[in-house]
């Protein structure tokens, strides 16, 4: 299995070069020249199984030759094996034939861990056998930056440092990436914003005498690895909801199209899905361009969903290259277009992606009502993510194909949003109850990036 680049012109890598990379040298996002097919019996045959079992056969393909089967089986178990679910992404039924895909039951909450606790066993494996050790850099509004310290924690090939914007992130979301006492993790908190925060991981990779000196890796959203994970729910869902026999839709709460990606990757394989909703809140950049006006930036206006507060969606990339037939030279000068403010998109791609994805938008109003009414006629908590969604899901729905809406976060996640929208606090779950009396790790630092880079030099291999 090779991996090229949506912009065309990078080397060709085998997986695991591809997941170890990150960004292709292009400037692109690595993408399997061939997508692997899953006939309707391998897909039947899903039935039943446990979650691990799903994810070895939907990921096998992918791999290649970069894990033996029982080395990768090893994988998978270890990573979903901290779940606070046996079934790691249980359905709930919400409304007749309208079910929700709860995602929230990792180490940190959001749906993330499911990407990110598998990279980490694989990062492991794979640096292992090459005898090297990384450090992982990244920033994070929150969310992220919890579900990579909970990956890597403990992991004696990896160093982790996650800058977060001091003061400006949830209790919960602090305390998910302080309160870990492994030596390898470390909370920096940045004396500035989450853009400021991006900005110093971005000169430390441009610094190449750093980032060789200390062996930097990213494993931010457009990672493929990170994509090739969520692929595995979209099986295992439909699978349960009778899938090949019967087509189903899913509604997605989209920021980075990490997520909703995994879902057109899932339709590509074979997987019989029926609408592909994206669902935005009120920074709709994805919406607006799924609706013919081009893919142009606005501000980013802060909502209380916040991990979809973007107006440069990166992996609507690699939707692009496939809308664009594969044609890298056209994803590039988009892309150059992009850095003056935007581009439109030809007839052809946008036509290509409207048969793929269909699309809607929250606005905080809107939203905050759903969590209402949702509670009132399902019993459901839900968090703000996943109320973007069900909204849209709303006007979407069909009566004869069965909706998944995803739901991306607990709402003890978010509670402030929640109480105020439904009048409930919600509750961690037990197994969290700790968080808040564990003592806090973390460094205050200077947005200076010397000052973060002689930080990192004094920690790693601690
Ligand atoms: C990251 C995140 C999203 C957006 O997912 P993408 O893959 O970036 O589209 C939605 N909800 C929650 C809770 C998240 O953390």
């Amino acid at each position: 299995m090779k991996y090229i680049s949506t912009r065309g012109t990078a080397p060709e890598l085998t997986f695991e070069e591809a997941m170890l990379t990150g960004l292709a040298r292009d400037g692109g996002l690595y993408v399997p020249a061939t997508i692997p097919q899953m006939r309707a019996p391998e897909i039947a045959a899903l039935s039943g199984l446990s979650y691990e079992e799903t994810a070895f056969r939907v990921m096998r393909p992918f791999v290649g030759d970069a894990f033996g089967d029982d080395e990768f089986r090893a994988i998978i178990e270890r990573a979903y094996a901290g779940f606070g679910h046996a079934a790691r992404a249980p359905l709930v039924q919400l409304a007749p034939n309208h079910f929700l895909l709860e995602l929230f039951h990792g180490p940190t909450l959001a749906f993330k861990d499911f990407a990110m606790q598998i990279i980490g066993q694989m990062f492991q494996a794979a640096l292992k056998r090459r005898g090297r050790r990384v450090c992982i850099v990244g920033a994070t509004s929150g969310d992220t930056g919890s579900a990579a310290i909970e990956a890597f924690r403990g992991l004696d090939a990896v160093d982790v440092f996650i800058l977060f914007p001091h003061g400006r992130i949830s209790e919960v979301q602090r305390r998910q990436m302080t309160t870990p006492a492994d030596g390898n993790v470390h909370a920096l908190a940045l004396d500035g914003d989450f853009d400021d925060c991006q900005a110093r991981v971005k000169d430390m990779f441009n610094d190449f005498a750093f980032r060789d000196a200390v062996g930097l890796a990213g494993v931010n959203s457009i990672n493929w690895a990170r994509v090739l994970a969520q692929v595995v729910y979209y099986f295992s869902s439909a699978v349960s909801l009778g899938a090949p026999h019967r087509a189903v839709s899913f509604a997605v709460p989209t920021g980075n199209f990490g997520d909703v990606f995994a879902g057109y990757v899932a339709r590509r394989m074979g997987l019989p899905v029926e609408r592909l909703v994206v669902a935005t809140n009120q920074n709709d950049i994805l919406h607006r361009c799924l609706n013919g006006q081009g893919y142009f930036k606005g501000d980013t206006v802060a909502s209380i969903s916040p991990s979809m507060d973007i107006q440069v969606s990166s992996n609507f990339e690699r939707a692009l290259f496939f809308a664009y037939g594969q044609d890298g030279a056209a994803v590039a000068r988009s892309m150059e277009d992009l850095k003056q403010g935007g581009f439109d998109v030809s007839q052809g791609a946008l036509q290509a992606l409207q048969e793929q994805f269909a699309s809607g938008r929250a606005s905080e109003d809107e939203t905050l009502a759903t969590i209402a009414a949702t509670l009132e006629t399902s019993g459901q908590l839900v968090c703000p993510h996943t109320a973007v969604a069900l909204k849209v899901a709303g006007e979407m729905r069909e009566r004869e194909v069965p909706m998944i809406t995803l739901a991306t976060a607990h709402p003890a996640k978010f509670p402030d949003a929640v109480r105020k929208a439904s009048g409930v606090h919600p509750p961690l779950p037990p197994r969290m109850a700790s968080l808040y009396e564990m003592p806090e790790r973390l460094t205050r630092i200077a947005n200076d990036l010397g000052a973060i880079e002689d930080h990192i030099r004094g920690h790693i291999g601690n």
